[in-house]
């Protein structure tokens, strides 16, 4: 049998810009920030960051077309950079290019250092991590695509997944991309009725579920959700269903043992070639209208934006250990606990429990147990820990930190300094990043920048590279001047953006495009103070904020018809209280 380097051989076409790069540097040519990009460090006017970002938005084919060769693994090259209409909602990254993301995010890692951790699962239970390589990540992901594979998934299907953050569910995830088919995460906090919706418009014949999930150490019964979902889905023909907890469940002839099922696949299992342009996941998300959208993500610009955001704002060297501890059904889980960390062949904390599980001190002890470096998370857990007080983070070593993240709303400054002073000691960098589901990755945040570039408590700052944020005035106008807000839109597209609405590209130019033509619209309203950075004031439309996530007029009708219904209450109690 062909040696594992040996199979994906093919998938190294891109080296060459590597070493163009490296000489570069080695002829002293580079901008010595953190911040450099050494793809673009010999670019005239390229010194430092400022520098860097503005060739990035100047020279949009040329930044994007060097990273994109450089980072990735194609099967075969793109000949164009993009093909992009922002008036007419027409997204398009990379043509021609051919690539599969899980080769991206596993076997090139696995050739190099099969051994080296990808996942560390942090399960409910602290103190009972499980650890996954490299190598054990691709074999059980091969498995899985060709289980999908022999149960009739297709290139272009959509398999839903509702389940807690775990390893079977990343590796189902990379198993979609492997076989070209498409994922739906729905977060397992959601109701039947929220559940169903999603699985009807995403037409999946295919469900993966477990028997029941365990947070904060309450059993959630999944399972029984995904039943009572699935009466209302005649598109779906399978369960499957790993076991998380030792409880029986009941089962039907759809249902089927997942990790029965997995023992009968191969370890290996033939990537399929994507266009760069083919959808990678739907994930549904909150508007104003009531029904979620589900915003579509592609390949290769979706992975490029993830890897390189990942890489530039947490700082992340190869051998850092990142702790993400968001739910893998939002966004943040997404490009931050899977897509981002992996594709930059990185060891991801998979965080299954809640900040108050067993106690306070629980994601501190998590911090010196399994000495994560970057940590991310949300406001709201913040804010819930600063009350219990200092004790419960001095408890523990967190010299392993270097770099504290916040996601999903506005951090006030009592909770960032807080997060700053106690939680980091003083000696971390704390990275408020604003972006949003329909962004892919992060647009605006304080890093990357020059090493002792000021970072401002509260705000998030500087536009990533590509990124060119704008201020619109009620009347439609860009606003020019500094100490000014105003609707917040962003000039030209990015590789990491949704490029429709699925079955509704109307909707997504309505919503995104249209409104500030040629423009894309956020939804949020920010301020540029004197000094030209940028701070989020929140959204403009009717979808509020919960604990950093959005949620719309759908979801709260569906909340309070539960509220009617006592025996569902804790789904409900789960979704409001949920920590990122
Ligand atoms: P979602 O797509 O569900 O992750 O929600 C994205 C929304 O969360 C954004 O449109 C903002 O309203 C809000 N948001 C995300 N990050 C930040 C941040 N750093 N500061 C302020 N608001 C944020």
């Amino acid at each position: 049998m062909q040696s594992l380097c040996g199979r994906i051989s093919n998938y190294f076409v891109t080296s060459s810009a590597r070493r163009i790069a490296d000489r570069r540097l080695l002829a002293g040519r580079s901008c010595s920030t953190s911040a450099c990009v050494p793809e673009i460090a010999g670019y005239e006017g390229v010194a430092d960051h400022g520098g860097l970002h503005g060739f990035s938005v100047a020279q949009t084919e040329r930044f994007w077309g060097a990273v994109a060769r450089s980072r990735l693994s194609w099967n075969s090259p793109f000949h164009t950079v993009h093909d992009c209409d922002l008036s007419q909602g027409k997204i398009r990254w990379f043509l021609g290019g051919k690539l599969n993301v899980s080769v991206n995010c596993l076997d090139r890692h696995a050739c190099a250092f099969p051994n080296r951790v990808a996942l560390i699962w942090e399960r409910d239970e602290p103190g009972s991590e499980v650890k996954v390589t490299y190598r054990q990540l691709l074999e059980l992901t091969c498995r899985l695509g060709n289980l999908f594979r022999r149960h009739g998934v297709k290139k272009g299907d959509c398999v839903t997944l509702y389940m807690p953050t775990c390893p079977l569910a990343v590796a189902s995830m990379l198993a979609c991309a492997r076989i070209g088919a498409a994922h739906n995460v729905v977060f397992a906090g959601f109701s039947a009725e929220a559940l169903a919706d999603r699985i009807r418009d995403a037409q999946s014949s295919m469900v993966i579920t477990v028997n029941q999930g365990v947070r904060g150490g309450k059993v959630a019964e999944l399972k029984k959700t995904v039943d009572v979902a699935v009466q209302s889905c005649p598109s779906v023909k399978q369960v499957f269903v790993a076991l998380r907890t030792e409880n029986p469940v009941g089962m039907t002839s759809r249902d089927a043992l997942l990790e029965e099922e997995l023992q009968k696949e191969d370890v290996v299992c033939e990537p399929a070639a994507m266009d760069s342009e083919d959808v990678l996941f739907l994930l549904y998300t909150s508007g104003s209208t009531g029904k979620p959208k589900g915003l579509v993500h592609t390949q290769a610009g979706y992975l490029l934006y993830a890897l390189l955001t990942h890489k530039y704002v947490f700082n992340y060297h190869d051998g850092d250990v990142f702790g993400c501890v968001a739910d893998i059904g939002w966004i943040t889980g997404h490009t931050y606990t899977v897509y981002g960390p992996l594709a930059n062949g990185g060891t991801t904390v998979l965080f299954e429990s809640t900040p108050v599980y067993p106690d306070p001190g629980r994601y501190w002890e998590m911090v010196q147990r399994l000495k994560i470096n970057q940590f991310y998370g949300a406001p709201t857990a913040i804010r819930l820990l600063l009350k219990y007080g200092d004790q419960w983070v001095q408890k523990y070593d967190r010299s392993s930190l270097k770099i504290l993240g916040s996601v999903g709303e506005p951090i006030n400054t009592e909770a960032w300094e807080w997060y700053h002073r106690v939680v980091g000691g003083g000696r971390c960098s704390v990275v408020d990043t604003w972006w949003q589901t329909e962004t892919g990755g992060i647009c605006i945040a304080p890093r990357p920048s020059d090493p002792d570039a000021v970072i401002v408590p509260g705000m998030a700052m500087r536009p990533f590279f590509g990124i060119k944020p704008v201020l619109m005035d009620k009347e439609g106008a860009v606003l020019s001047t500094n100490d000014t807000s105003g609707a917040l839109c962003i000039a030209q597209p990015w590789p990491g953006m949704a490029r429709t609405i699925h079955n509704d590209h109307q909707r997504f130019t309505e919503t995104y495009c249209q409104p500030y033509r040629g423009y894309f619209f956020t939804g949020d309203g920010a301020y540029r103070c004197k000094e030209g950075y940028y701070q989020i004031i929140g959204r403009l439309d009717d979808v509020i904020n919960v604990s950093g996530h959005r949620i719309g007029t759908a979801e709260l009708e569906d909340v309070v018809l539960i509220l009617a219904l006592p025996s569902c209450r804790t789904d409900v109690v789960g979704l409001l209280s949920r920590p990122s």
